[in-house]
């Protein structure tokens, strides 16, 4: 297996197997980690790693914050549990719901409706995306427009927005609903001579067109990531939103951003939506929202949706959607504190004086021979392996080179994520100089030596 040996008989852990999360099972030898500390975690044989992803783009706040330890603990002495049906509900899910409302800027939005994680955030945009357009008289426009190469989730709604095919092609998906437009992955797909302002406008033309297609009648609403995530982490393109949004608003189509990844500094701005000026008419959000803590997710919701949903006149009688754990107290108690801490820490400060170091400390190897490109934003960044510097010219995917790195890496006690010859990482927000050089160091070490040496 060539994928993920060294010359010296190494074997890292099968890190092509990600999907398999949730079923646990140790006959993969998988890498069980047992304790975290600020950017590291530690395996149960005590082996520390620097951990570039922050657990699943997550743990903003690093391994060991003990405010939110404490927030959870005192919620959990006073009210370990309420649900919020039939209006009824906490006091921590009250306060998290207006603290979310004064913190989210890029567009007014009225109301906060919770979830446990980022995928039922999304499936439930797609509910009440369909109970307004139900609610106005105009059922027929029920289609979503998502990306290729988006992740919105794993849940049969979510996976259908997303744009993976591994995530269609073995569950009969995407839903028909669901339409994917282009990705806007500058480096790989534009035409020569074609400057990035010119592929933008193209993207938008093709989104245009896949609209008139399909008819705008029939087109409830667009889906997108600020920076695209898990597809590789692709920020957007010069003008790329700003055009989007033209087409979207033309034809009366909602805009969705699901911020699950880039909301609370990770791009060195509060949210994704301040750093490309989209005005969202639902934002999904989750991971960093609790640091990771607990699981919540939830999604605002504008005002003009709020206005139909909640209208007394309204005929469909109430939104009949929610989970048990919806504003879960413990929850909401501990992403309280989270944005207590990002505010009175000036995360996004923090998130902007390391950033500068973390990409451009990584992006020094962008002449290396075998890598293609690396990309990125803030504390999100994405390294691709190329031959030949070439997006039209892959290594074959038998080598196993993305991997072969991510095996080199976790031997040397760094985590990162492997997904093909993408290297992503996106470290906690809490890094520190240090931690940042070493990562380069990292890059220096694996990528530029040890597996040009393999591979080349
Ligand atoms: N949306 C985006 C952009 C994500 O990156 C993810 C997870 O990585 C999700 C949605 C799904 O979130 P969850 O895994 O909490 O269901």
């Amino acid at each position: 297996d060539v994928s993920s040996t060294d010359n010296k008989g190494f074997k890292g852990h099968d890190m092509l197997a990600p999907f398999t999360a949730g079923w646990q099972t140790t006959d993969l030898n998988p890498l069980v980690i047992e304790k975290s500390e600020g950017s590291y975690v530690y395996d149960h044989n005590g082996k520390k790693y620097l951990d570039s992803l922050a657990g699943l783009w997550c743990t903003a706040l690093g391994g060991n914050e003990p405010r939110l330890v404490a927030a959870a603990t005192k919620q959990l002495n006073t009210l370990p549990f309420y649900h919020s049906f039939w209006n009824r509900t906490t006091k921590p899910s009250l306060d998290l719901a207006k603290e979310l409302l004064e913190v989210f800027t890029a567009n007014k939005m009225a109301k906060v409706f919770f979830t446990n994680s980022g995928s039922e955030a999304n499936d439930s945009q797609v509910k009440l995306v369909w109970y307004y357009n139900n609610a106005l008289g105009r059922p027929n426009k029920k289609k979503f427009i998502a990306r290729a190469k988006s992740y919105h989730g794993s849940t049969l709604i979510s996976a259908s927005l997303s744009g993976l095919p591994a995530l269609h092609q073995k569950f009969d998906l995407p839903a028909p609903f669901v339409l994917h437009t282009d990705c806007p992955h500058y480096w790989r797909y534009h035409l020569p001579g074609e400057t990035e302002e010119e592929f933008s406008s193209r993207m938008a033309k093709n989104l245009e067109d896949l609209i008139l297609k399909e008819g705008p009648g029939t087109i409830a609403a667009f889906i997108a990531e600020p920076v695209m995530g898990a597809g590789g982490v692709i920020p957007p393109p010069a003008t790329y939103f700003e055009k989007i949004q033209a087409v979207v608003k033309k034809y009366d189509i909602l805009f969705i951003a699901d911020e699950v990844i880039c909301a609370f500094g990770r791009l060195g701005s509060m949210f994704g939506c301040d750093k490309y000026n989209i005005k969202p008419d639902l934002v999904s959000i989750a991971k960093a929202l609790s640091s990771a803590y607990v699981p919540i997710g939830a999604v605002l919701v504008s005002p003009e949706i709020n206005d139909v949903v909640y209208s007394q006149s309204n005929k469909l009688g109430s939104f009949s959607h929610g989970f048990t754990y919806s504003g879960h107290p413990v929850s909401c108690a501990v992403a309280l504190e989270a944005l207590k801490i990002y505010k009175e820490r000036n995360i996004v400060e923090k998130v902007n004086s390391i950033a500068p170091k973390f990409q451009e400390g990584v992006k020094a190897f962008s002449d290396s021979p075998i890598i293609g490109e690396i990309r990125g934003t803030g504390l999100i960044l994405g390294t691709e392996f190329a031959n030949n510097k070439s997006p039209d010219d892959p290594f074959p995917a038998e080598w196993g080179v993305g991997s072969y790195f991510g095996a080199q890496c976790e031997k040397h006690g760094m985590l990162v994520r492997v997904a093909g010859d993408n290297i992503m990482m996106s470290p906690p927000f809490i890094m520190t100089p240090g931690e940042v050089d070493e990562v380069r160091d990292s890059m220096l070490l694996y990528a530029s030596l040890t597996v040009v040496e393999k591979f080349i």
